[in-house]
């Protein structure tokens, strides 16, 4: 496919043009105070920031692009009727790792069966919002409102514990992000499914799964 990449000279976008690009993708980073010159390509991709990605992702919408985004922090919903009428696929996932995911489905199994649990996410210290948004999805999924803890620390990736207590009895689900590339087999699902996806807005990759 033909793509531009918003953020390409972020963390995420210097792990993952280069394995779209081996994946046979075309990759055009598109940087900060760009024009977003995105009219007649197959999909963006966005790893910006919360302040970024909308007007990106909205940009790339009026301009008759579908749009696949990570970035974090923001809301998409407003973005769902502009996606429909023009019958392009708007897909945004908190976390593009299948580790983290197939976390999040054992997780919410788990919830069916422990009083209470906790979120504990811990992030790279450059990381802008907190709770991170697989935290917030984990506990929308585990339901009854878990308390979320977030670290913010230099030497982190991205990593989440759920932990369940019951009597006499802890549960960890634990998962480790340690390296960005492992961002990399999500998106290249959500590029290679955006076709058959509905028009508007799909959230999480547990959708494609
Ligand atoms: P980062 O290193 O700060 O990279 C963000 C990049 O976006 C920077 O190169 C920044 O440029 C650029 N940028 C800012 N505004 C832009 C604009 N309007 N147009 C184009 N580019 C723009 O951050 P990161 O660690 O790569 O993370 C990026 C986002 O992805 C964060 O929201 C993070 O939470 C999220 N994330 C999601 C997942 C997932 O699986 N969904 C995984 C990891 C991270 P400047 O440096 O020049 O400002």
């Amino acid at each position: 496919m033909n793509l531009a990449f918003f953020g390409a000279d972020g963390k995420v976008g210097r792990a993952l043009v280069p394995v779209l690009e081996r994946a046979g993708h075309t990759v055009r980073g598109i940087e900060i105070g760009e024009e977003p010159d995105v009219a007649g390509l197959d999909a963006t991709v966005d790893f910006t920031t919360p302040e970024a990605a909308p007007e990106n992702t909205r940009a790339a919408l009026e301009r008759g692009v579908s749009c696949v985004v990570g970035t974090t922090g923001w809301d998409p919903q407003p973005l769902d009727a502009v996606a429909k009428e023009r019958g392009l696929r708007l897909f945004v996932a908190p976390n593009f790792s299948i580790g983290a995911v197939l976390m999040m489905r054992f997780a919410q199994e788990a919830a069916q069966f422990f009083p209470r649990a906790e979120i504990v996410e811990l992030h790279n210290e450059a990381k802008l919002d907190a709770p991170s948004g697989t935290a917030r999805m984990t506990a929308d999924l585990i339901g009854g409102d878990p308390a979320i803890h977030s670290v913010r620390l230099p030497g982190l990736v991205a990593h989440q514990e759920v932990i369940f207590g019951g009597e006499g009895q802890l549960l960890t689900i634990r998962h480790d992000t340690t390296a960005r590339e492992s961002f990399a087999d999500g998106v290249l699902l959500a590029l290679a499914k955006l076709a058959e996806l509905p028009p508007g807005l799909t959230t999480g990759l547990d959708r494609l799964l």
